[in-house]
């Protein structure tokens, strides 16, 4: 909570000093669990104020809070961005997302972690699609700040993408069913009308050809030396981001 709100502050009074644009990486999960779907930007959204997950999604709606105060306020020239579940090649071994869960297990030969049933839905995002929605986002006319969803309409069950992940990485891996956590969203899926009106952009990454390449990157930062032999570095997860 304190990263999101004392860190747009602090960008914004930056900004302020600077004459400078600001751009709000926010997220789709300021719609909380929705009841509308697909999501438009002018639904605001079921959020549970005192969850686990509220420090993100209370944090971030309170950063666009900020934002459009120092807006309306002050003239600032803000720019928020409601990015969808980015996926692609270099995220971190270790972020805990499902993505990058699911392909290292897959690539490990080890069971799959599926939170609850697997039938809660998610739009996956390739990076580089995200990326060009943000450039555009910035280049864009001052008198247009957003919000504007950033994401693929291509909505997927988890029950799914583990089987498309395991299918990529032709694994022998299985399932496992794990506990749903807590206000963990049913479903979500971008209205990418505004973008597309707006900003002149949709994603061109299909989520087949998204997680080809992300499988690809993996492929390579976990399996060292003969790539022939594929034979596991035998490090721990997170060793071999090129982050680290
Ligand atoms: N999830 C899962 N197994 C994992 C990690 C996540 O089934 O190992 C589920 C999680 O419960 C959620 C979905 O996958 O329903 C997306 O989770 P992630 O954390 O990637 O994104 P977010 O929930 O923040 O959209």
């Amino acid at each position: 909570m304190r990263t999101n709100v004392l860190g747009i502050m602090n960008a914004l009074d930056l900004a302020m000093r600077l004459q400078a644009r600001v751009l709000q990486a926010s997220t789709s999960e300021v719609y909380g669990d929705p009841i509308q779907h697909p999501q438009r930007e002018a639904y605001w959204g079921n959020v549970n104020p005192i969850g686990p997950r509220a420090c993100y999604d209370e944090g971030k709606r309170c950063a666009e809070t900020l934002c459009f105060d120092y807006f309306r306020q002050y003239g600032l020239r803000i720019k928020v961005a409601r990015i969808f579940n980015t996926y692609g090649p270099r995220m971190q071994f270790d972020d805990g997302r499902v993505v990058s869960n699911f392909v290292l297990q897959a690539l490990r030969a080890e069971p799959l972690t599926l939170y609850g049933d697997g039938s809660q839905t998610r739009a996956f995002c390739y990076v580089d699609d995200t990326v060009e929605g943000l450039m555009r986002l910035m280049h864009s006319d001052d008198g247009f700040n957003g919000p504007v969803n950033l994401g693929n309409p291509q909505e997927c069950s988890m029950l799914e993408l583990a089987a498309r992940i395991i299918a990529e990485c032709d694994s022998t891996s299985c399932v496992v069913s794990k506990p749903l956590p807590q206000d963990d969203p049913r479903q979500r899926m971008p209205d990418i009308s505004l973008a597309q009106k707006a900003l002149g952009w949709a994603p061109v990454v299909a989520l087949e050809e998204g997680l080809r390449l992300t499988v690809a990157d993996f492929r390579k930062r976990l399996f060292v030396g003969d790539a022939a032999e594929q034979k596991p570095a035998g490090l721990k997860v997170g060793c071999l981001s090129e982050n680290a």
